[in-house]
């Protein structure tokens, strides 16, 4: 069954909407697409929640207006008073009036004339702004709205504001979130009644004109019952999509898995260390699991560079005794072809035939790597998430390995069911998952965890420096990099960027490219993927020495004889984010630096993010302090975090919520499996509207 055409309007691309060209449309697809390379809808718009609502229903009048407040106001206009000529750091004042008393409206650096244009000497206008004490008078700088008086209605008295990314306003965003309001269709309620009485929500369409367009900012609280019914809603969309998913994927695997262990003592044998005790016993929960005849769901977490990847190629190895076969997914081709290279040749020694595919590799060479994986010849399969694509075949998928992949949701779980309907599912990933994420998003996995690091690791001893005394720092550098070192250099940007003065990755590799020479080797997102290979290549096999990239080596990437990390700009860079690309170096038994180069002048957060990420290189500690950092309401919500987020309910305020939700879901799953009849028809709607509508066509009727 397709999506009713009733919710089509939702649908609709933003592109489509008044005000919205090529441009703009472009930066929203970036900003609130729902994955990469769609279009944002009107849907994704709508649920782009205001970060605030300004009050400007404050309209009694000048002499009534408190210095510090927002105010609107039905002024006069008087006089001009431009600043005098060469003198262009005198602000523009123009004098004005109402009924109540005087006010200046002040606007500095204003050119072109625009100001005599919105403000005509002897009419009326209303300014809305912040008034300020001026001379024992008011005065408002800048106002936010000056409008003519047969356009009040475009001044919003209570005002949400967006967040924006760079190259659109709230102000348009605000103009379409009103187009968009009123194409809202009516819908079917999906609330089951007893969750509905007595609860004081709206329906759907009305908590959403409530959260954006309130009349009372109070309205738009989150607490108040509109936003509490979205965040319900949301929940519950998510809740359902996980107990059907669920009730798909789990239970019995209707295969046996028969391990002789001959294999995996195999690949242990030809590994060049020993195992820690956490690897023996995330590896002996992961055997444990293949025996029993349930499919695996199981998390491995482990900190940055704890070796995750053995504990995988151990599982794949045990897999391939049944006969199967094995696939390793990670985020990124650079990380795919780096896991390839570094499990090949124990798995060769093992006799274990392992491929690598990439997006882009030469098609005759792809062909056969297709053609190995369908016939079975390959036991061992390690690519990207492409791997779930059409065109890969698998002969017989017995286990998914994911790594350093949380958005590995409840879609990327019904792929790979696609592909094999007994798969098992092992992630890996080095960011602590509270409990009860894994709960809501993974369904019920099971955790391993590597606690200690692999034996003869030194501390990395990690420096801050300012910017100002790189050259020093490259000198010392280069004196390491003389005596065999090797170092990474990263920068936040690929390009030199007009509207923020950072220093990019191609500005520094062209720096210090006459220092280094043929040692230095760059790397970032927007190069080919050939070059991108090359240069890691380069820079894996100690070609290179100094490999100046942006964050594309921020997870996993693995080059053990490096021992230098400088990242630039580091007061631009989240901990999780620092804490990870410190994590390159330290890997192998080599005393490690880590030097974290900052522009003056540091905001507090950025000192106190420098200060821990210098006291302490403890994952789990970070974590902590990073939630601490970033305070409520951003702990999980946001998509930098690289936890499926929320766009509607916020953790800390609707959390309880979550709860009620998942009870309801089991209710609903225990009733009306099938999801028929009316009841039914409005919570497809639901999972239409929150995006899980992968999960239709799983229900199975009755
Ligand atoms: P992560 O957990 O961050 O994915 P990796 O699997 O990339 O870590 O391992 C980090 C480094 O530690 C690799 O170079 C790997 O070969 C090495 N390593 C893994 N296990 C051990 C061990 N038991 N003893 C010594 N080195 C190990
Ligand atoms: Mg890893």
């Amino acid at each position: 069954m397709s999506r009713p055409s009733s919710l089509d309007p939702l649908f609709a691309s933003l592109s489509g909407m008044k005000g919205v060209g090529p441009q703009i449309s472009k930066l929203f697809n970036r900003f609130l697409a729902s994955g990469e390379g769609q279009d944002a809808l009107v849907l994704d718009l709508l649920m782009h929640m205001p970060s605030q609502m300004v009050d400007r229903r404050r309209m009694d009048g000048v002499a009534a207006a408190e210095p510090g407040e927002i105010a609107t106001l039905r002024l006069h206009i008087d006089a001009h008073r431009p600043p005098p000529r060469g003198k262009p750091q005198v602000p523009h004042r123009v004098l004005a009036h109402d009924e109540t008393g005087d006010i200046d409206l002040v606007f500095f650096r204003a050119e072109g004339g625009w100001v005599e244009k919105s403000l005509p000497v002897g009419e009326v206008r209303f300014v809305s702004g912040r008034i300020a004490a001026f001379n024992g008078g008011r005065q408002m700088a800048h106002p936010d709205y000056i409008v003519a008086e047969d356009r009040l209605e475009t001044l919003p008295l209570v005002e949400p504001v967006y967040p924006v990314t760079h190259g659109l306003s709230s102000k348009l965003v605000l103009k379409l979130i009103r187009q968009a309001v009123g194409r809202i269709p009516a819908l079917p309620e999906w609330i089951p009644p007893a969750r509905l009485s007595g609860s004081g929500w709206p329906g759907f369409p009305e908590a959403l004109r409530r959260a954006h367009l309130p009349t009372e900012p109070g309205e738009a609280d989150l607490a108040a019952p509109a936003r509490m019914r979205l965040a319900y809603d949301e929940y519950l969309a998510g809740q359902l999509a996980l107990l059907i998913v669920r009730s798909e994927l789990a239970g019995p695997r209707g295969k046996a898995r028969q391990l002789t262990g001959l294999i995996s003592a195999k690949v242990e044998a030809a590994l060049p260390f020993d195992l820690t005790a956490g690897q023996r016993a995330a590896i002996a929960d992961i055997f444990a699991d293949l025996h029993k005849p349930e499919r695996m769901s199981r998390l491995v977490q482990g900190d940055v560079g704890a070796g995750k990847t053995v504990v995988a190629l151990m599982a794949m190895a045990a897999v391939a005794e049944t006969g199967a076969q094995s696939a390793l997914m990670a985020p990124t081709e650079i990380l795919a072809t780096q896991h390839y290279r570094s499990l090949e040749p124990s798995a060769r020694a093992a006799g274990l035939s392992i491929r690598l595919v990439t997006g882009k590799m030469p098609a005759a060479e792809k062909r056969a790597a297709l053609a190995a994986i369908e016939s079975g010849d390959a036991q061992i399969i390690v690519g990207t998430h492409a791997l779930f694509q059409q065109q890969v075949a698998f002969h017989d998928l017995a286990l998914a390995v994911v790594d350093e992949q949380h958005r590995f949701g409840v879609h990327q779980r019904l792929a790979l069911n696609a592909k094999s309907a007994h798969a098992d599912l092992l992630v890996m990933t080095a960011t602590p998952i509270p409990r009860s994420l894994v709960l809501t998003h993974f369904g019920d996995m099971a955790v391993s965890i590597l606690k200690e690091k692999p034996k003869g690791r030194q501390p990395i001893e990690t420096a801050t420096i300012a910017a100002d005394d790189v050259d020093r720092l490259v000198a010392r550098v280069k004196a390491q990099l003389d005596q065999g070192a090797q170092a990474f250099w990263i920068c936040p940007l690929v390009e030199e960027s007009e509207v923020v003065d950072l220093v990019s990755a191609e500005d520094r590799f062209n720096a210090l490219k006459p220092i280094f020479g043929d040692r230095i080797a760059l790397v970032h997102g927007r190069m080919s993927a050939a070059d991108k290979d090359a240069a890691m290549g380069r820079f894996q096999s100690g070609d290179a020495q100094l490999l100046v990239a942006t964050t594309v080596v921020e997870v996993g990437v693995d080059v053990p004889k490096a021992t230098i990390i400088v990242i630039e700009h580091a007061e631009r860079f989240g901990l999780a984010q620092l804490h990870q690309l410190r994590g390159r170096v330290g890997r192998g038994r080599d005393k490690s630096f880590c030097v974290l180069l900052y522009a003056e002048p540091l905001s507090l957060l950025a000192r106190e993010r420098l200060k821990t990420i210098r006291g302490t290189d403890d994952g789990f500690v970070i974590a902590e302090k990073d939630l601490e950092l970033r305070g409520p309401g951003d702990v999980l919500g946001t998509r930098q975090s690289g936890m499926p987020g929320y766009r509607l309910a916020v953790p800390d305020v609707h959390r309880h919520l979550l709860e009620l939700a998942h009870e309801d879901a089991l209710a609903i799953m225990a009733h009306n499996p099938g999801l028929t009849g009316p009841e039914g028809l409005a919570l497809r709607g639901l999972l239409y509207v929150f995006r899980k509508d992968l999960a239709i066509p799983l229900i199975h009727a009755g």
